[in-house]
This record gives C-alpha cells, sequence and structure tokens, in this order.
C-alpha cells in the first residue's frame, strides 16, 4: 500500500512538471514506470477530440516495433464497434475490457503471440467535470485477475492525467490568447515583436525583410458603414493575407488596420521590393459588404534589416515609416524605406539654406494644383504642393522626403518656408492682376500644428505680404485634428480669429473626426483621392462619397473632390452636390508661372461638360 502510495506521488511530481511541449515525453514516462511497477504487459493513454468525434492516441508503452503507416490506432471514430475505442467517447468510471481477438483494432496491433481470449485491459476515463477527454488503458495479455487496489490505482492516475491535461490546455489557451489577436487569429504585436528579435539575433541569417501592411479604407467603412462592417472587412482583409502570403511567413496585426508579414527565408531588398509589389497587387480585391461593393486596397512599407545590426523595433518603425509614406502617396501602393543618411543630410542642408534666403538653385520649390467650380469652370482656388529636386533623382514628390522631414525635425522648418514662399507668390500674382478672391491652400504637418508659437507665424505671414482675409486656407489632415483635440480646437479657433480658413485634408480615411465636426471651426472638407479616382464606376466608393457629402451639407461646410481624374467621377460628384473638384482632369500640379498664367486666366475649359447629358438633376 505504501508502495502504491509512492508511485502515486512521484507520477504526480512528474505531471505536475509538463508543460505544452514535455507532456507527450512526461506521459510516455508515466506509463513505462505504471508498466514497470504495476507489473503489466502495455499501457496507453488516448485523447478525445470531440470535434471530429474520435479519440487520438497521445502515447503508449512499450512502443510497438513497426507500426503501419497511417496507424490505425492515431485517430480513431468513436463510433467504431471496437469497444475499446467506443469506450473512450462517453466513459464515466473505470471498467474492465476484454476485447473480442476477431473484432478488436486494437488487438490487431499487439505482437501476434499475445492475441488471445485471455487479454484484458483495465480502462479509466479522463474526466473534466462531467466530460470524458480521454482514457487511461493498461492491458494484461493473459487474463489475471485485476485487484482492487490495482484499479484503485489506476483510477487515481487518470485522474492525475486528466488534471494535467485540462492544466495544459488551459496553457496552451493562454499562451494562444498572449500571442495571438482575437478578431483575426493571426499573431499579434507582441509575438511579432518576439519572432522578429529572434531573426535579427547576430547568428541568424540575413537580410530580414519586414512588410507593413496598412489598409487604405477601413476609417470610412467603420465610420460609414458601422463597426460590424469594419470588423469583417478586417477579419477578410487577415484571411487574403494569410493566404497571399504564404504558409513560410510570419503574419500578425498589430493595431487597427495594420498588419506586418515576415517571411521566413532571407531577403535581400532588390527581393523585398518584388515581393512587396507582388503582394500589394495581390491583396487589391473588390468586396461586398452589407450590399455596398468596396475596393479594397493596400498600402505597403518595406523595409529590410540586418541581424545583429537592427533592433525589431528600428526595423518595424523603418516599415511603418514607409507605409504612411506610401499613404501620402495616395496609399494603394508599396513604398520601400529608404534609410539613406545622405538624402538625410542633404535635405537639412536645403532646407537651411532656403530658410537662410541663401537660395540660388532652387532645389525647394512649390507647385500649385487649380481647383474648379464643377459648374462654371471658374478657378476658385490653387493648392501648394511642395517638390524638392534632388541631385541625382531628379524632382521628388512629398511622399518620398516628408518622411525625413519629419523623422530629421525639419517639419516645422519645412512648413515656414512653404507657407513663406506660397504667401510671397500668391501676394506678387495678386499685384500682377490675378482675381482677388480666389484661395490659396497650404498643407500644414502634423507636427507644424501643434508647434509653438504657429498661428503668430500665420498672421506674421499674412501681415508681411498683405494677403486679404480668406485668402488664405490650410489643410489640416484628420489625423493632425484628432491627435491633441483639445489643442487643435484652440489652434483653430486662433486661426480663424484672424481670418484664416480651414480644410480637413484626406477626409474619409483618418480618425474618426465625425464626432468633432459640430464644434469645430472648419470651413471645408476635401474629400480624399481613393473615393474618388473610380467614381462613376464603383459603387461602394460612391455610397461613402454621398455620405461625406451629406455630412457637409448638414454642417454647412463646403466639400471638395481631390483626385478627379475622369469625366465620369466629375459628373458623378455633380450629380450629388458636389461642386468643386481638383485633379488630373482639370490640370496636375503645375511650377510657379504655369500657375500664374492658368490663374490669370481665371477659367478651365470643362469639355466633359459635353456628357452632361448624363446629368441628371
Ligand atoms: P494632398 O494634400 O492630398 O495633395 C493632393 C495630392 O494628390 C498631390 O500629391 C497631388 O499631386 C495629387 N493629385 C492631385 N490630383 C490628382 C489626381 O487626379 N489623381 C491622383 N492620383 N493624384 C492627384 P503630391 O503633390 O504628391 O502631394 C502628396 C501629399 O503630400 C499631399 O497630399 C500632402 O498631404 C503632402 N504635401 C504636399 N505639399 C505639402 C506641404 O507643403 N506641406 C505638408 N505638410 N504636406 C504637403
Ligand atoms: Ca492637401
Ligand atoms: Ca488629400
Amino acid at each position: 500500500m505504501a508502495n502504491r502510495l509512492a508511485l502515486v506521488t512521484s507520477i504526480a511530481t512528474q505531471l505536475m512538471a509538463a508543460t505544452p511541449s514535455t507532456t507527450v515525453a512526461v506521459s510516455e514516462q508515466v506509463l513505462k514506470t505504471l508498466v514497470d511497477q504495476l507489473g503489466v504487459d502495455a499501457a496507453f493513454l488516448r485523447r478525445n477530440d470531440h470535434e471530429i468525434r474520435a479519440s487520438k492516441l497521445v502515447t503508449e508503452w512499450p512502443p510497438r516495433a513497426d507500426p503501419p503507416d497511417p496507424d490505425p490506432l492515431a485517430v480513431v471514430s468513436f463510433t467504431t464497434a471496437d469497444p475499446v475505442f467506443a469506450a473512450c467517447a462517453h466513459l464515466k468510471k473505470l471498467s474492465v475490457i476484454q476485447p473480442d481477438p476477431e473484432l478488436s483494432g486494437y488487438v490487431r496491433q499487439i505482437p501476434a503471440n499475445h492475441r488471445n481470449e485471455s487479454l484484458s485491459i483495465a480502462a479509466a476515463p479522463l474526466l473534466s467535470g462531467t466530460v470524458t477527454t480521454g482514457m487511461l488503458a493498461l492491458v494484461k495479455y493473459r487474463r489475471a485477475k485485476w485487484r482492487s487496489e490495482e484499479l484503485n490505482t489506476i483510477e487515481a492516475i487518470a485522474s492525475l492525467f486528466a488534471q494535467a491535461q485540462a492544466r495544459i490546455v488551459a496553457e496552451d489557451r493562454l499562451r494562444y490568447l498572449a500571442d495571438h489577436d482575437d478578431l483575426t487569429g493571426l499573431h499579434n504585436r507582441r509575438a511579432l515583436v518576439e519572432y522578429l528579435s529572434e531573426r535579427l539575433a547576430p547568428e541568424m541569417l540575413g537580410p530580414v525583410g519586414i512588410f507593413y501592411i496598412d489598409l487604405d479604407r477601413l476609417k470610412p467603412i467603420n465610420d460609414l458603414l458601422g463597426h460590424t462592417a469594419g470588423d469583417w472587412f478586417i477579419q477578410d482583409f487577415g484571411r487574403r493575407l494569410r493566404a497571399q502570403a504564404g504558409t513560410r511567413s510570419m503574419v500578425g496585426r498589430i493595431g487597427g488596420d495594420e498588419f506586418v508579414v515576415i517571411p521566413d527565408r532571407p531577403m535581400s531588398p532588390a527581393d523585398a521590393e518584388k515581393f512587396a509589389d507582388r503582394l500589394q497587387r495581390s491583396l487589391r480585391e473588390r468586396v461586398d459588404i452589407h450590399g455596398h461593393t468596396v475596393t479594397s486596397t493596400a498600402s505597403v512599407g518595406v523595409a529590410v534589416g540586418i541581424p545583429g545590426h537592427d533592433s525589431a523595433a528600428e526595423l518595424l518603425h523603418r516599415a511603418d515609416e514607409a507605409v504612411l509614406a506610401a499613404k501620402r502617396g495616395g496609399g494603394n501602393q508599396a513604398v520601400s524605406s529608404t534609410e539613406d543618411m545622405s538624402m538625410k543630410s542633404l535635405f537639412r542642408k536645403d532646407i537651411e539654406l532656403h530658410l537662410q534666403g541663401e537660395i540660388d538653385d532652387e532645389s525647394l520649390l512649390l507647385y500649385y494644383q487649380p481647383e474648379v467650380d464643377l459648374w462654371s469652370g471658374a478657378i476658385v482656388a490653387v493648392e501648394a504642393l511642395v517638390r524638392w529636386r534632388h541631385p541625382t533623382q531628379g524632382l521628388l514628390l512629398p511622399g518620398s522626403f516628408i518622411g525625413i522631414a519629419e523623422s530629421t525635425n525639419l517639419a516645422g522648418d519645412l512648413g515656414r518656408w512653404v507657407l513663406r514662399t506660397a504667401c510671397a507668390e500668391f501676394s506678387r500674382w495678386q499685384a500682377e492682376g490675378v482675381r482677388p478672391n480666389t484661395t490659396m491652400r497650404v498643407n500644414v504637418s502634423p507636427i507644424q500644428l501643434a508647434s509653438r508659437g504657429f498661428v503668430q507665424h500665420v498672421v506674421e505671414t499674412i501681415d508681411e505680404f498683405g494677403l486679404p482675409p480668406g485668402a488664405l486656407c490650410l489643410e489640416i489632415t484628420e489625423r493632425a485634428v484628432v491627435r491633441n483635440i483639445e489643442n487643435t480646437r484652440r489652434t483653430l479657433a486662433e486661426l480663424r480669429e484672424a481670418g484664416v480658413q480651414i480644410a480637413i485634408d484626406d477626409f474619409g480615411t483618418g480618425y474618426a473626426v465625425l464626432s468633432h465636426l459640430k464644434d469645430l471651426p472648419v470651413d471645408t472638407l476635401k474629400i480624399d483621392t481613393v473615393f474618388v479616382r473610380e467614381l462613376g464606376s464603383n459603387a461602394g466608393d460612391l455610397a461613402i462619397v454621398r455620405a461625406i457629402i451629406a455630412l457637409a451639407d448638414a454642417f454647412g461646410l463646403q466639400v471638395v473632390a481631390e483626385g478627379v481624374e475622369t469625366s465620369a467621377a466629375a459628373l458623378t460628384l455633380m450629380r450629388h452636390g458636389c461642386h468643386r473638384a481638383q485633379g488630373y482632369l482639370f490640370s496636375r500640379p503645375l511650377p510657379s508661372t504655369g500657375a500664374q498664367a492658368l490663374l490669370a486666366s481665371r477659367w478651365m475649359p470643362m469639355p466633359f461638360l459635353a456628357d452632361s447629358q448624363a446629368l441628371v438633376i
């Protein structure tokens, strides 16, 4: 008896130490101990999978010399006629089974010389509450009586197994929860960072490519179609991303609409770019949400890290910067992180020279894109868009250098230069005859908006160039507005006081600014390019655009559509009550002289109005 107690205690200790990864080995060790100590011939442990209504072999002792492949004992349906496995399903207390050697699939697997009538199995259920989760079985090949203390021991050990199994399932589940995202079942940020850190350890093979993926239009779907639709959209995207990234990639979701893919093979920067382009294209798809067809596109940021050199945090940050650049460039594209230090120092030098007024080479310059009234063709505004002439790469768009400005703390300097230059040129154009009631729109970065002395700088600049009140409109993205809503509210109120207009840029793509619209001093909403480009052919976009127009109406705001490229888009906008537009259909952004000439002519030709029979008003 004392022996039995020692046996149970020692097995309890072994099982307590088992973890998800050691559980099979520990169980096998326990079976061996049982076989030895109880003097029986064999033992096996099975686990139930009630989902597939089958019992699965965990381990056995002694191991079979040469089990067939596939192993007929590995997974056995509850519905089998074999009493050994039928018992697995619902056995509630220990029972002794004497299987018919002719019929039993189990007996067929034991050594031939033992297959006889006298084989006897003591089977004890593993119970979790009232559910049978498995079975512990000890086998005597030659029928000998089972003594009651033997049976008691088997029952006690079965209950230890049941406890260990329950604990391991719970631990597994906890680990899963700690590493996975509830909504999509993909890995979460913690798991990704851990994996990326392992990949970047000095001895690992590199370079390591990482891909930061940002859904282009989750916010408007959440805001306009509801959160259930938004959740569904994320899940659907997660599934497609998983399929496109391939089974050998780590795929995770690290924020609302932000995903990361890390392929398990090393990747050169060139390979990474190709992978990103392919991934980006393959993710573009039309999906149906609650009866609306929405084109689901994503922006991809690429960064490549060197093991032993880059940290996981740095690499993620670079990929994040790259995806922001992709979004600034209008989304629906892949952009690689250019960790080009020389680019940073060049940019710094150019900015400093321009700010000091020591410019002879015009490496920073403004282009201007007109905004028209769709009904009359009158040019009502121009937007200043900054360009940087790089010595070897030529004229660069803001998407490729605003990130540099921000990461080198030059955003404020750049912003001051843009505002001064735009006001100076605008006032010169007006002196030379451009219609006084045109608006000059200038983009303001979030950093600039939040910087000290911003309002004062704006007011001084307007005064310096003698611009009429209302001539200047500052464009602020939704993201900037909600970043610090109290500060923004104060800043915007002061700007309004000074006679400056405010537009919310890229409306529909940022963080829900909706709830604040009512009490922010805003004049105009600019509908983001992504919803406008395919207007006329994309019903989902139309749903969003109409919702924005209705919203602007309700709050008494002007609404301007950006990115109008086709007559169909222009006509659709007119039909739904948006009267102002900007886009390649009318004019690309132009250098200063071209813009001045265009403004002086006052009207743009509106050839698409020839199709205006299509307008049903
Ligand atoms: P944004 O303010 O939304 O500017 C509109 C962008 O859309 C411009 O790109 C413009 O060239 C482009 N665009 C205009 N019409 C069309 C069209 O029909 N189709 C398409 N596909 N695109 C069109 P750009 O000049 O590359 O500027 C990109 C972004 O960079 C701007 O987006 C703005 O957020 C930022 N940015 C530009 N200039 C400045 C600046 O001076 N300061 C700050 N902080 N940001 C700026
Ligand atoms: Ca803008
Ligand atoms: Ca915009």
